[in-house]
């Protein structure tokens, strides 16, 4: 039975780790609509392997060590404040999020097992097994479930918002049918665009959807065209989906090989499989350059074989699943879409350029990543910024800003069908234009096709359905990616 009321104080859009987050920072006394598209666990969080970074090992780490190979990673374009935040405030969250039931593994000799990951310089990545994503977003539904001031719709679509004086409308959709509430404040953790891409990590709802309704309130949105390409994506798969092989595997000694099976990274870095992500991802694309083969491979062979199937056991399984036993076999590996460290631009309260309008984690920029994330930042990027957020909306609910008070409408719908192959043709010209070694005059033709698609779905003939939502938000991303990418 649907429950929707006329009127919340905060609804959030997401049920990932930022989103989830959120709701848990927000007191008993908030009113407040949790949302997510699909189930609750499906999100990129969900996916999330590797871990946390933190800096929980005070004897042989530092904060400025964590902020500097942050900065590197970024290659120096983060914004510095935010980094600030994000190192110096991650512990605590992470130690809250163990509170809350996170189950981290342990050292033999006590505290925390903290491994090493591609641009880290010490070992402060906290994980369950190489799931980690998983287990977080397990302790926090629990949780959230427990907080009788949440309410949580699951297959709920937020199609649409508009700007009222105290607030905004919100259409929704639910079992097909458009629906319409109010609140006082939005947060947006929508997660990542992977979608927007022939080949992802991401899981299906990362189709940038918050980025579209942040960008048709008027919002500013920022370096869309800064996305990561995961260097190791297992390439021997069919679908969008490619199964992420971890940072971790090459932070455990894992080398990366040709197609004549040799070590190649020396050519390129002097970190060698330790290099950043973006470096590693390069320097494959310029091996194939030089091969002219695409087939490369990650290699843990010469590892204990119960240790790595110990330590990376949902690795171990799936690629089984996929006929590669990586304790006697190599990995076939190829770069693929992975993270987004643009989107909508936020100060360091998680707030937009739009009044009461918040983003969280992936779909936001805060500027902590610069041109390249660091491995394991994300998650406690979406966990410190989503706190700031919830404390932001209470001090101002706190200070008596007035809430939404708006009649109900119904909102405007068309009747034309999405046509066939749109989000396709999407894909096509994205992974020709923007992978990792942009193609300018691809890019260029690209933008030109991805306006007269943007027109056309723009035109208010088609029915909203999640279908044409997502395909909008698609070609409303692809757009800005193109777009930025022209300018630089
Ligand atoms: C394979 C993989 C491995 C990763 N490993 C790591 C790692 O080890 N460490 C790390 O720090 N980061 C990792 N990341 C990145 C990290 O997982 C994500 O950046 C982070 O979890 C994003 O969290 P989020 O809350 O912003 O979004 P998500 O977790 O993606 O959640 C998005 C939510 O928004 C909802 N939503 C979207 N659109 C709508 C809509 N229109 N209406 C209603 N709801 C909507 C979805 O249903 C979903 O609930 C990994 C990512 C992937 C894909």
């Amino acid at each position: 039975m649907l429950i929707l009321e006329d009127r919340y104080d905060v609804i959030i859009a997401g049920s990932g780790v930022s989103g989830l987050y959120t709701a848990l920072n927000l007191p008993a006394g908030v009113n407040v609509l949790l949302l997510c598209k699909k189930e609750l666990t499906l999100s990129n969080s969900n996916l999330a392997q590797g871990g946390v970074a933190a800096v929980l090992d005070r004897e042989n780490d530092n904060f400025s060590y964590h902020i500097n190979d942050t900065m590197i990673s970024g290659g120096h374009k983060n914004n510095e404040e935010a980094v600030k935040v994000l190192v110096e405030e991650g512990p605590a969250d992470v130690m809250r999020v163990i509170e809350l039931g996170a189950d981290f593994d342990k050292a033999e000799t006590g505290g925390y097992q903290l491994t090493l990951e591609g641009g880290h310089s010490r070992r402060r990545i906290v994980h369950h097994k190489d799931s980690t994503g998983e287990e977080m977003v397990r302790a926090l539904i629990e949780e959230v479930k427990k907080r009788r001031n949440v309410t949580i719709m699951e297959k709920t679509f937020l199609t649409e918002l508009s700007k009222t004086a105290s607030g905004f409308f919100a259409e929704l959709i639910v079992e097909d049918t458009l629906f319409v509430t109010t609140a006082s404040y939005v947060v947006l953790a929508t997660g990542g665009i992977g979608r927007v891409y022939k080949y992802t990590t991401n899981s299906a709802i990362a189709t940038g959807d918050g980025i579209r309704l942040a960008y048709e309130l008027g919002a500013k949105i920022a370096h869309l065209d800064y996305i990561q390409f995961h260097p190791t994506a297992f390439a021997s798969m069919e679908g969008r989906e490619r199964f992420l092989i971890s940072e971790a595997v090459r932070g455990e000694g894992a080398y990366l090989l040709n197609c004549y099976k040799e070590r190649f990274m020396h050519r390129y870095d002097e970190r060698k499989e330790l290099a950043p992500r973006d470096v590693v991802s390069h320097s494959i694309m310029m091996e194939y350059r030089r091969t002219g083969s695409d087939k490369f491979y990650l290699d843990i062979t010469h590892r204990d074989s119960d240790y790595v199937k110990n330590r990376f056991p949902m690795i171990y399984k799936r690629c089984l699943y996929e006929g590669v036993d990586i304790t006697k076999d190599k990995i076939p590996i190829f770069p693929c879409q992975h993270y987004l460290m643009g989107g909508i631009d936020v100060d360091l309260q998680a707030k937009t350029s739009v009044d009461r309008l918040y983003a969280v984690g992936e779909c936001s920029h805060t500027g902590v990543h610069g041109i390249n994330r660091l491995a394991s930042n994300s998650l406690l990027e979406a966990l410190v910024f989503s706190r700031r957020a919830a404390a932001d909306i209470v001090s101002r609910m706190v200070a008596g800003e007035p809430k939404v008070n708006s009649p109900l409408y119904t909102p405007a719908n068309g009747t034309a069908p999405l046509p066939d192959g749109l989000r396709t043709q999407i894909r096509e010209i994205m992974q020709k234009a923007h992978f990792v070694l942009p193609d300018a005059g691809a890019a260029e033709k690209g933008l030109r096709t991805i306006e007269q698609i943007l027109q056309r779905l723009d035109s208010r003939m088609y029915r909203k359905t999640p279908d044409y939502c997502e395909a909008k938000s698609l070609c409303t991303v692809a757009y800005l990616i193109l777009k930025e990418a022209a300018r630089t």
